[in-house]
């Protein structure tokens, strides 16, 4: 038994990544932040695998590049300083999950933070690339006001998106107080 699943979006996430990645696979950090993710990601694909990082502070760069270099998996991890938006110009290769952690870095600059526009277009990149049976994982912080936008705008695409195609949840954490984040899971059929 397992206990206590259900604790925070980012658990959940990180059980979905060890659920679907396997070593060889490509995965994609939509917003490497301080390279936490991005990390979590290339213990799971190995060196036979692949990452590919985008954000689009160099700062977030630099963080993850020290993560990444301490345990030599830099051969296999792209860090690449580009919005997510562009992420199709960067990649070839059949994708099996992409992860956005949206928001902004919590000991950065606030001011830069993810918007509602441009991870839509992410998102529209990240759907094109994945594979049958890949997902994209979305945690959405909408305890300030760019991410309550960017709640609203992802909530009214996923709930349009073909059934046929991609199955679609929303998971919320509905008695916690102070707005904790949510999570969107896309998974292509
Ligand atoms: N809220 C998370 C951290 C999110 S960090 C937490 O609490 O852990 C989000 C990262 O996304 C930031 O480093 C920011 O620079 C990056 N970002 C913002 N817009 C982006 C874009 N269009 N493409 C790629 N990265 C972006």
């Amino acid at each position: 038994m397992i206990n206590n699943y259900f604790t925070n979006a980012v658990n959940i996430a990180k059980d979905i990544c060890k659920r679907k990645l396997d070593n060889g696979d490509t995965a994609v950090d939509a917003t490497m932040g301080n390279g936490n993710d991005t990390l979590f990601l290339s213990e799971l694909v190995g060196y036979s695998g692949r990452v590919y990082a985008f954000d689009i502070q160099q700062t977030a760069l630099k963080n993850t590049y020290e993560k990444i270099s301490k345990n030599g998996s830099l051969e296999y991890v792209k860090l690449i300083n580009d919005s997510h938006e562009n992420m199709d110009m960067y990649i070839n290769d059949k994708v099996k999950l992409v992860v956005f952690n949206l928001g902004y870095l919590p000991k950065g600059d606030h001011s830069i933070t993810t918007t509602a526009d441009t991870t839509l277009l992410g998102l529209k990149k990240a759907l094109d690339l994945i594979e049958a049976n890949g997902v994209v994982i979305l945690v959405v912080y909408c305890g300030h006001e760019e991410g309550s936008r960017e709640k609203n705008v992802l909530e009214d695409y996923i709930k349009n998106l073909s059934q046929i195609t991609y199955n679609v949840v929303k998971l919320c954490f509905a008695n916690q107080v102070n707005s904790p984040p949510m999570l969107i899971i896309i998974e292509k059929r």
